[in-house]
């Protein structure tokens, strides 16, 4: 494929779809609910990868155990990791983790109770600023892993903004008033971490993170360096020029590619399942060595 072709079919639909939420992390669907809601869109495999969360993957397994799952979806067990790299916040993926591993486990663990910390940091920043009461809402939040998301529509619902991009824009994002600088684990641990699970080690939407080609191909040595064996190229609104640079950096570093839609929310009209420009056909996809859908 050309990169005027991806430019032209910015939108194919695709049945595999490697990067999905449920209300575990971020996202606004129940695990059986997102299942039917991607089965809707066509999809017939789809990766479920929580921000720092195995949830949903340990309720699929409960409701298989008690014949209750009754999907005809192929769910790949995954998970989506927040890393630091120098001053900013980048995520990678976890494809077919072994939830049952204790040092995944352990790790996951840590992670909630910092996100949870953190946005208590980020309620005293806000009272700075002018806006109180944001500690208590975050309080009485049940999610694994709780998020800037969640933050985001705290900050709606109070009236502090109009809307969840305005939330980033103006207070939660980097250049926010009330940004609170992350300390996220570094790249090495988490892709060790999501190996030592027997794991494939994606990174995520890596055009999002406003990186020059330097930066990316920065990233992209460290990550590989780390064992990281692959990165999404097919993501919403990825550009045909990054998708360009990420072509030519999977090749140099031998890494697969990776697709997927993001999905988080059926109002959010923007991510629907399925939808993604197609891999570059050089590329390997990664889906080819996750051993479940061969099985
Ligand atoms: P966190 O993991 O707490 O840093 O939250 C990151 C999540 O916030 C991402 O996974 C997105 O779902 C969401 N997010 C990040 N930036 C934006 C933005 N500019 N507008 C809306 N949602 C965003
Ligand atoms: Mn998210
Ligand atoms: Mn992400
Ligand atoms: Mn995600």
């Amino acid at each position: 494929m050309s990169y005027s072709d991806i430019t032209m079919q910015p939108n194919k639909e695709h049945s595999v779809d490697l990067h999905s939420h449920t209300r575990y992390s971020d996202g606004s669907l129940g695990v059986v609910e997102l299942l039917a809601h991607v089965d809707q869109h066509g999809v017939k495999t789809l990766a479920i990868t929580d921000h720092d969360s195995i949830g949903a993957h340990l309720e699929i397994d409960s409701l298989r155990a008690s014949h209750s799952f009754d999907s005809t979806i192929n769910v790949i067990p995954g998970i989506e990791i927040s890393t630091q790299f120098g001053s900013r916040e980048v995520h990678i993926v976890g494809l077919g983790i072994d939830i049952h591993d204790d040092g995944l486990n352990c790790f996951v663990k840590n992670q909630q109770a910092y996100r949870r910390d953190r946005l208590q940091q980020y309620a005293e920043k806000l009272e700075k600023v002018g806006i109180s009461g944001v500690g208590e809402k975050i309080n009485s939040l049940t999610a694994d892993s709780l998020t800037r998301t969640h933050l985001s529509q705290i900050l709606v619902e109070m009236g502090a903004v109009q809307d969840p991009q305005r939330a980033f824009k103006r207070l939660i994002g980097r250049k926010g008033r009330a940004y609170v600088k992350a300390h996220w684990p570094s790249i090495e641990k988490v892709v060790d971490t999501i190996k030592v699970a027997g794991g494939i080690a994606v990174i995520a939407h890596p055009g999002r993170y406003q990186l020059n080609r330097k930066q990316l191909r920065e990233l992209v040595d460290q990550f590989s360096s780390a064992g990281g064996e692959a990165i999404e190229l097919s993501y919403p609104n990825a550009e045909p020029q990054m998708i360009k640079w990420l072509t030519e950096l999977a090749k140099s570093h031998q890494l697969l590619g990776s697709q997927g839609a993001d999905f988080h929310n059926p109002e959010w009209k923007w991510l629907k399942p399925g939808f993604f420009p197609s891999l570059p056909k050089e590329i390997e996809p990664v889906f080819e060595r996750l051993s479940i859908l061969t099985s």
